[in-house]
This record gives C-alpha cells, structure tokens and sequence, in this order.
C-alpha cells in the first residue's frame, strides 16, 4: 500500500521542486522568478506517430511560447534568462549515463550520414524482452557497432522522440533552465514563502527519460538533474568531517503530469535520498509503469509512491489524491534515513533541519481539454494545486513538464504558481 515509514525523529524542512516554469515595468521584490533559454525553442520535429496517425508533433515550441507570455503579463512573475556559463554537462552527468548523452550528441549527424531523411532520426526495432529472450541474460551489445537506425531504437522507448538537427541545443538549454532555477533556490535565504519558490520554464520535457532511454517527449530528466545539482550543492558545502558517510541530501519530488514519470521513477528507484511521489492515469501512457505494487528497491525501498487514478477524474477526486500525496512528502524525514542508514550513523536532528528537502514536478495536461489525456480537471483546479502545495511549507522548484492544450497552458500554469504564492485572490 501507500505508505511510508514514519519515525519519531524531529522532520526537517523540505525543497520542492514543481514542473512549470518577466516583466517590463515595475515587478515587486516578492515577484515569482521564471528561468527561461530561448534554446529550448529549437527542437521542433515536423511530426510524430500517435495512435496510428502521422500528426503535427504535439511537444510544441508554441507550449513554451505561450507560457512565457502569460507569466510576462503578470507582476506577480519576473522572467530571467538561464545562466549561460553553467557546467550543464556536469549536472547531466550524475544523472545519464555517457553513451547515451553521446549518442544524443552525435545521432542526427550520424543519421543523416548514413542517408536517414534530414527531417529527424526516429526508430524502427526497439529490444523488446521477448526479441531478445533466446540471447544471454546479460545481453548487451556493443552500440557502438550498431546502425544508426538500430542505435534509435536501443535508446529510445517509443515514437514520440524525433531527434532533429537543433534537438541536443534544446534538451542542453532546458535541463540548463533547470539547473539555474535550483541554482537560485539555493541562494534564497528565506525558508520558504516567494523568494524560496521558482519555476523553471524547461522545454522539451523530462520526466519520461531514464537514465539512458528517451521517450514520452524527453531526453534529459530535467528534475532529476535538478536534484543532483542540489544534493552535489550541498555536499560541496559541507564542512569537512562533517558528513563521513556521504549522505545525500533528502529530496522530495511530487509528480503531478497527467502520465507516470517513469524516468524519474528508474532514475531514483533505488536512492533512499529522494522520495518520489506521482500521480497520474492508470492504463494510459506509458502503459507499463506506474502501478502501487511499484515502490523502489533496496535503500530506496517505500521512496516510491504511485497514485494511479482513472480516466475521467475530476477536481474533487484529483485534489483530495494530492492531499493524500502531499501528506507523504510531509512525513519524510530523516527518521527513515537513520533507519535505513543501519550501516551509517544517522545524521543529528539539526543536520537533519538542514538538509531535508522536498521537490515537485508540474505539468498541466491533467487538463479537461488536453488533446492527448483524459483527467477532467477545470481552471478552477489549479489554483486549488498550488494552494495544497504551498500547504507543505517548502522552499520549492517548480520544472516544466507536459500539457498540450496550448490555448489554455499558460493560464493553467500561472493559475497553479499563483495559487502557490496567495496571489490569485
Ligand atoms: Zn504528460
């Protein structure tokens, strides 16, 4: 069932991160910040294969278009431009393993030179279980001997993930977005409140992309690469001797796309430093992830939450689920890092004030009109979101995930950050 350990070990307060993401003129000191790469524009595929149809490609660089310009008519948000001089690769790193950022790298170019159509690399044969099943368990081969066609399929999990020409600068500049709004986060010195919230207006999407697989819109797992560069923060500032058994610093991630986060869900399924908590549609994209029975492995056992829901669900069912949910990112506290750290001696209740942190990824195609989902939720819902998380108390990082009723994303958007920050009234 849903539950995690409690212990009786004073809780610490949390950072959370949300997936969503300024203005000429007078912007007030308490102004939300937004951090924005133009690059995330560039990856513009002609099309994608959905439901058995050639379709204008849904992960639209209109999405983010049309949510910056919502926020800019907004004092209640001010827009800064992501820090071009970041290690972003550095950040990647802790989170993709490096032939799969390669094979991002250099696919288009290799595709292209083996005489794939210029408009995108898009896979043909995926190494389904039941393909590979009379090979040897541990099969795996050597990628780099592959074709570029044979190298689309072993690194991605669907159809929905053309990598075009400008795709690396984009997925570079999102997870770069990303990074700097958890980079300003860490140098709020307000627990929590305005100046301890920040959204990350990153664009393609992440949370469908483990830790060598794309798929479901997403390369780079922007939150994850968040996270590390908060835990990787931290660690660097901790005094020496401080933190003999390198213990990560303690982070919450709520996932409130209308799809299970599968990637995350990889990403983190056996790290006992980040719970992750999402909820999503049961029997729907992608399929095969997303079940209650799935609740982490080893150190990361009971740190992994799913709430599926069904089809159809409507306001009152979705917010009373994410109250449900909020309380489990409440209750995780180092209690259960001392429990699981068996082997390490638990951190001290004021270490542990220090470190705790809670993070939340949004997207909006939860959406009643959503061209691609099928949850009911109205307007009026995400005011009532960002008033449940804002609820927990927590410095938080709000990262952009999905929503593809264009019309309508940037008003959803802001009405979740201004239901946060008590500015809707
Ligand atoms: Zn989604």
């Amino acid at each position: 069932m849903l539950s995690l350990p409690l212990g009786n070990v004073p809780t610490a307060p949390p950072i959370l991160f949300i997936a969503l993401t300024s203005l000429l003129g007078l912007i007030p000191d308490t102004a939300m910040k937004v951090f924005y790469d133009p690059g995330c524009l560039l990856h513009d595929p002609p099309y994608e294969i959905l439901s058995g149809q050639l379709v204008p490609y849904f992960e639209s660089p209109a999405r983010a278009r049309n949510i910056k310009h919502e926020l800019e008519s907004s004092p209640s948000f001010k827009i800064i431009g992501a820090e071009g001089d970041l290690d972003v690769l550095k950040y990647v790193r802790m989170v993709h393993n490096e032939d799969y950022i390669q094979y991002l790298r250099t696919a288009y170019q290799e595709w292209v030179e083996d005489g794939g159509d210029k408009s995108a690399v898009l896979p043909e044969t995926f190494p389904h279980p039941k393909l590979t099943s009379v090979l040897p368990s541990e099969y795996n081969p050597d990628v780099k001997t592959l074709c570029p066609i044979a190298k689309a399929g072993f690194y991605c999990f669907d159809l929905s993930c053309p990598i075009t020409e400008a795709t690396y600068m984009a997925i570079t500049a999102s997870a770069r977005a990303a990074i700097s709004a958890a980079k300003s986060l860490t140098s709020s010195a307000k627990p929590s409140g305005p100046e301890s919230s920040v959204f990350a207006l990153s664009r393609p999407p992440g949370h469908h992309a483990g830790s060598s697989l794309c798929g479901g819109y997403c390369f780079f797992n922007n939150v994850a690469i968040a996270v590390r560069f908060l835990q990787d923060s931290h660690a660097s500032t901790m005094s020496e001797g401080s933190n003999p058994q390198g213990e990560m610093l303690p982070i919450a991630i709520l996932d409130i796309d209308y799809h299970h986060g599968n990637g995350t869900q990889e990403i983190f399924y056996s790290d006992g430093s980040v719970l992750y908590v999402s909820l999503h549609a049961q029997n729907d994209y992608p399929y095969f992830t997303g079940s209650t029975k799935e609740k982490g492995s080893g150190e990361g056992l009971n740190r992994n939450i799913n709430f599926p829901l069904p089809r159809g669900t409507t306001d009152e069912s979705y917010s009373s689920t994410l109250r449900s949910a909020a309380s489990h990112i409440k209750h995780f506290n180092p209690a259960y890092l001392a429990v699981r750290c068996a082997t390490a001696p638990a951190l001290s209740p004021k270490a542990s004030a220090d470190l705790e942190r809670d993070a939340t990824s949004l997207g909006v195609d939860t959406y009643k009109d959503d061209p691609i989902s099928d949850f009911k939720l109205t307007h009026a819902c995400y005011g009532e979101i960002g008033r449940i998380i804002a609820r927990l108390d927590k410095p938080t990082l709000f990262v952009m995930e999905g929503g593809y009723a264009v019309d309508a994303l940037g008003s959803n958007v802001r009405a979740v950050l201004e239901g946060f920050e008590g500015t809707d009234a």
